[in-house]
């Protein structure tokens, strides 16, 4: 058995016909950069979404850099963000000058608590940068209330949570990525929705902020030669829009494929003691971009183990990002985030992906079960 952290090229087979026919027609047209196929995708992705506006760009990474930007919040502000992510986060911080101030995370949801954030408030705060991290939302309304009583942005990195549905308490259902000032999201071949490259895009319902990121994504130009503002070269090709506009038709059936491979682990590990299946909370649905469990000792002995089965896990993320060496100037110390610390120590994602099969999740699950008995 040949399982695959996530399965790529079967996903691909299955749509192989409209992707070759999608990829032929941006050939053809020789239309490389913006043109129809981008305007066509984003137009898609704002129905899907519900949302004013989207905005296409290079990558996930830019996304949150070009939100920071369009902001206009002053260097050396404070924005507030979880230790526990990958580090683009911290990273686009860093390089635009603000003062990244970490919050920690919950130990059940992974994801920032807002009462840490309210610790970290000062008169220099300026924005609020949550993670919905491996496709379940962040407490939204309890950090879009906290925003509004400091006036303070709010950034929503939903990079790994394209599909997911956010309910709020008054019955209204959105779709995560539509429910703060800017969304950045990525189309990295490996999240929900995955390009056959680099990729991303930005949400936003307001108008003024829309014009400015579509500017500075844009080398900042107003009129064609003409630049008001300082921006950044960011954009999605048309091959890649095409084969995502193609692939957005699929996502909801992909986020589906997902949480049953998901609702299947959670039957199959949920009595075994040693691993803490994935918590679930009554404000998000979950999208399983990763199946992320907790084992309580002996985590990377069990890592290895599967892999000697042929069964692939990943560590997301081995060392907490106030330890990262890049990041040591921020004065953060082993000790400060307990829980992000502790869950570097304990997680483990397991094979997920649109095309599990039934014979896959049963030698995964019994492999688990092998290594504890
Ligand atoms: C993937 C990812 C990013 C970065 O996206 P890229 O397209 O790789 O630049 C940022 N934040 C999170 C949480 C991600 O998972």
């Amino acid at each position: 058995m040949n399982i695959q952290m996530v399965d790529l090229y079967k996903q691909y087979l299955k749509i192989k016909g409209e992707i070759d026919l999608e990829i032929q027609k941006v050939i053809e047209s020789s239309v490389f950069v913006k043109g129809g196929k981008v305007v066509e995708l984003e137009e898609n992705l704002k129905k899907y979404l519900n949302i004013g506006h989207v905005i296409t760009c290079g990558n996930g990474t830019d996304a949150l850099q070009l939100a920071l930007m369009a902001l206009d919040i002053p260097e050396g502000s404070e924005v507030i963000t979880t230790p526990f992510t990958f580090v683009s986060t911290l990273e686009v911080l860093a390089l635009m000058k603000l003062k990244p101030v970490l919050a920690d995370v919950d130990p059940d949801t992974f994801n920032i608590v807002p009462e840490k954030i309210l610790e970290c408030i000062t008169p220099n705060t300026k924005a609020i940068v949550p993670v919905h991290l491996f496709g379940q939302c962040a407490d939204m309304e309890s950090i879009n209330e906290i925003a509004q009583k400091h006036n303070l942005f709010v950034i929503e990195d939903a990079c790994q949570a394209l599909g997911t549905d956010y309910y709020f308490k008054n019955g209204t259902i959105a779709k995560a990525g539509t429910i703060s000032d800017i969304a950045c999201n990525s189309f990295f071949p490996t999240k929900n929705l995955g390009a056959f490259g680099d990729g991303g895009a930005l949400f936003t319902n307001n108008d003024e902020l829309a014009g400015k990121l579509r500017s500075m994504a844009n080398h900042g130009m107003s009129k064609k030669y003409y630049y008001n503002r300082i921006g950044i070269n960011s954009r999605l090709d048309a091959m890649q829009a095409a084969i995502l506009d193609v692939k957005l038709k699929y996502l909801d059936q992909y986020v589906l494929d997902r949480k049953l491979a998901a609702e299947y682990y959670d039957r199959e590990l949920d009595g075994i003691q040693e691993i803490t299946i994935p918590a679930r909370v009554s404000y998000s649905s979950h999208s399983f971009h990763q199946y992320t469990v907790k084992v309580s000792g002996r985590r990377d002995e069990l890592k290895k183990f599967l892999q000697s089965k042929g069964i692939p896990g990943m560590v997301y993320y081995p060392l907490s990002l106030h330890l990262q060496e890049a990041y040591q100037y921020l004065g953060y110390r082993a000790g400060d985030f307990p829980v992000a610390e502790k869950l570097s120590e304990q997680v483990l994602s397991l094979p997920m992906h649109t095309e599990l099969t039934e014979e896959e999740l049963t030698h995964i699950v019994a492999s688990i079960r092998e290594f504890f008995n």
